[in-house]
Formats: C-alpha cells, structure tokens, sequence
C-alpha cells in the first residue's frame, strides 16, 4: 500500500516503530501555524529577546576585556555566516546524490568565542544575567548604565569568589558556563554526564574548574547539580532542562543573523524560502534560534531540527505529546550517541510544548553518517566540526531524499522557488577540540 494512502494513524504508527527501531526519520511537524497565530499564544516575545540582546551590549566592555578574542567584534560573541558551495558539490555528487537546489550556507558557531561552540550563547547569557543581578544587588555596579569593567575590579573579584555557579552538561554547556564563570571570579562546579569527552573535563579543570562525574546520562548530571546547588544559598543552578534564560540567549542569534542576511544581500520571503538545519539535545538551542528566527524573519523561514536516532528525545515527546515525561530509554532505545553534545535521553520540561506552533519538522540521522558528513566537510571547505554539529549537515541531504520533506515543499507550495532557496547548516561546535582528538575523529569510521 503506498503511504500517501494510509490514514494519519496508522503513519503515525509506522513513524513511532522507525523511531522505536532507530530507523532515520523525517517527521513534518503539523501543528505548525502562521507566525501572527503562534506569536499570540506564545509566551515570550521579542520584546524579551531584544532585552536578552540589550543585556549582551551592556556586558560587551567587560566581556571584551576579559577575553581579548573578542577585541576584533567589540566584546560581542559571535560568529560568521558563510557560503559552502564545495560541500554543496560535494553533497550532490554521484556518491551521495542530494540534488541540493538554491544556495548552501554555514552558520559557523563552532567558531564562536570564548566557548567554541553554540553554548557560548545561551549559556554565557545566563551566566551574565545572573551576575548582573548579583552585582546590583551586591553594590558591585550601582546600575545598569554603570561601567560593567568593574566587575574585574579586586573588589568584584572578592565579590564573586564567594558565590558559586553549577551545571549539568554533556561537555559543552559545561565548558561555556565554566569558562565564563570562572573568568568572572564564580567557585564554578560542572556535572559531567558520562558522554563527556575527557579533553573538555581537562579543558575546565585548567581553568579551575571543579567537575564532577556522573557514571551516568545527562539527565542524571543535571538532577545531582540540581540537588546539590539547591543545598546551598550561595550557589545558582543553570538547569538547561528549564531555563528561559538560556533560551533567550539563544534567541538573539536570530536577530544577529537577521543583519548577515542583510550584509550578504540574501532575500527571505516567499519567492525566497530559507531553510535552517539545527542540531537538538535537550531543545534550548535550537529552540531559542528557531524561536527567534520565526520572529525576525517571518513564516518564510523553515526550521528542522536534527537529532541522532539512538536519542531522538524532543521527536518522542513531540509525536507522542508526553514531551519530557518520556525518555528515549522508555522505549527501549541506548541513548547513547558519538555526538555527544546531542546524547540527552529526556527533552527539555517546556521547550517542546513551546516550540511547536514555529517549527517545521525533525529529522534524525544514524551515527556512521555523521563521521562521514565530518570528513566531507573537511575535505570540501577545510572546516573542522564536532560529531554533534555534523548532524544538521544531514538536513539539506535529507531535504532531497524523503517522501515527507518532499511533500512538506509541496503543501507548503515552495517548489516553484527552491532554485531560489537558502539552507543554512547551523554548525554547532568544534572550535576547541584539540588537534589529536581532531585526526582520530576525522579518522573514526562506525
Ligand atoms: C548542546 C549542543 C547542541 C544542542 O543544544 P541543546 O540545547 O542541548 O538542544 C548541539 N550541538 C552541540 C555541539 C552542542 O554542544
């Protein structure tokens, strides 16, 4: 029986036996809606985003002199977008046939400062926004149109040093909150789930950082630092599971992107459709940027998350609209993944719910391709990403391989415009990753 024909039911069964089975899916997420009716029932706005971005220009000066990699953009973190037209070749050739039609783009935060990798966004954020309101309150700065260097002052300094900061992380939010917080002066604790990579517990430790270890997921990392923070009334616990915050601070990527359209003369509107391709853990990342692009830039603007098959958690709870009260182990699947940042078995408790009215669909991709997208990469445009990050390259090949997206572009009616189409690979992370780790990655086949 062709699929076209089956009722939605039973698609649904076929697609919850795929995810069960770890098969790579494509799923069009149909509770999608209009930008003027999903903002209305949203709860964030982009009042909050501009405030969250107001925030980032208030703390650049600081920001600035704390890490002079960021001198060049004037203490603002963030990253290039570029064309890959050699990956784009490199994808249509016979060997992997995409037919990607339009222009192929990278969004490279893998090269964002200070963290080297997506999580120097929402995961700085929180940690200044938090700061901010210690030193108000703590007389550190007298307000907001104070001069934030003082932060670094020995009198910040002294400050800080007796407030604590802790998370939960697979290795990158981790490294973000760890590196900020300890610049700042913070007693800074990282619970490591055991999908961390060894290089990013040393990276911290250099820093002085305290990491714990956990022998188990992500999902238990972030219980214990939950615990263990709220024990203590000088600690502050970024939950990466509940946090606006860090939503928000991914969100004003969107309003910066919004102005490289600009600068690099790329139209989005209907006869110019954009397509974005971003790898998902727990969902805040993706979440926010896809939060703020549908605001920014408009109905025209189709996003698609990517996770791996064996820890595909926002799609389980999506399809099944239990969100966080299920886990991908609940469905007999390991959890367990080579992209590391994306090893998370249980979503986020409200990025789920949030996000569906302004997302266009997930999509998941097995391991083995993810190494193979990496070296392509490598060998197409000279560009070095972590597994995790390779995950979005499987949107624009997944874009031209499947019945769902293929139909999505139809219902959608884009067809007549894909010649005019944009797809962006949000590159999520790799910057940091040391030049040992990188030739064994680049030459890890499974
Ligand atoms: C954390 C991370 C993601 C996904 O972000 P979530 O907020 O967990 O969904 C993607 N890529 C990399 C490299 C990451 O570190």
């Amino acid at each position: 029986m062709e699929i076209d024909s089956l009722s939605s039911l039973e698609k649904r069964e076929i697609l919850f036996k795929d995810i069960k089975n770890a098969i790579e899916v494509e799923w069009i997420n149909t509770f999608k809606l209009p930008n003027d009716e999903a903002i209305i029932r949203s709860t964030l706005t982009m009042s909050d985003v501009d405030s969250a971005e107001a925030r980032l220009r208030r703390f650049a000066p600081f920001i600035r002199m704390a890490f002079p990699e960021t001198i060049e953009d004037k203490g603002i973190i963030e990253s290039p977008l570029v064309e890959v037209p050699d990956l784009k070749k490199a994808l249509n050739s016979s060997k992997l046939d995409a037919n990607i039609r339009g222009k192929l783009y990278m969004k490279l935060d893998n090269e964002l400062p200070v963290a080297g990798s997506v999580k120097a966004r929402g995961g700085i954020y929180e940690v200044l926004k938090h700061t901010e309101e210690l030193a108000v309150k703590g007389g550190v700065i007298d307000s907001y149109e104070d001069d934030y260097c003082k932060l670094a002052s020995p009198a910040g300094k002294a400050f800080f040093a007796t407030k604590k900061l802790q998370v939960g992380s697979t290795g990158n939010l981790g490294l973000s909150i760890g590196i900020s917080g300890a610049a700042i002066g913070y007693e800074t604790i990282v619970h490591m789930s055991s999908d961390a990579a060894e290089w990013k517990k040393e990276l911290l430790r250099s820093k002085g950082v305290r990491v714990v270890e956990y022998g188990g997921d992500y999902t238990e990392a972030v219980a214990n630092g939950r615990a263990d923070s709220a024990n203590d009334p000088d600690s502050y616990f970024i939950d990466d599971e509940k946090s606006l915050d860090l939503f928000l601070g991914y969100a004003v990527a969107a309003k910066r992107l919004q102005k490289q359209l600009r600068q690099q003369h790329i139209t989005v509107d209907k006869e110019h459709p954009l397509f974005v391709y971003i790898p998902c853990g727990v969902g805040g990342a993706p979440g926010g940027i896809t939060f703020g692009l549908r605001q920014f830039l408009g109905n025209h603007v189709h996003c698609f998350f990517v996770e791996p098959t064996q820890a595909p958690c926002m799609l389980l709870g999506m399809v099944t609209g239990l969100y966080n009260n299920i886990s991908v182990q609940d469905i007999g699947l390991s959890g367990k993944t080579c992209a590391d940042g994306l090893a998370v078995g249980r979503p986020s408790a409200f990025v789920g719910d949030f996000i569906k009215p302004f997302l266009s669909g997930i999509i998941t991709v097995k391991d083995k391709r993810l190494f193979e997208y990496m070296r392509l990469l490598w060998n197409s445009e000279r560009i070095f990403i972590e597994p995790s990050s390779c995950a979005a390259i499987h949107g624009p090949y997944a874009m031209t391989h499947s019945n769902e997206m293929a139909d999505y572009c139809y219902d959608n009616k884009l067809n007549r415009n894909m010649d005019n189409a944009t797809h962006i690979i949000w590159a999520t992370g790799g910057s940091l990753v040391p030049e040992d780790i990188r030739q064994e990655l680049l030459a890890k086949r499974v």
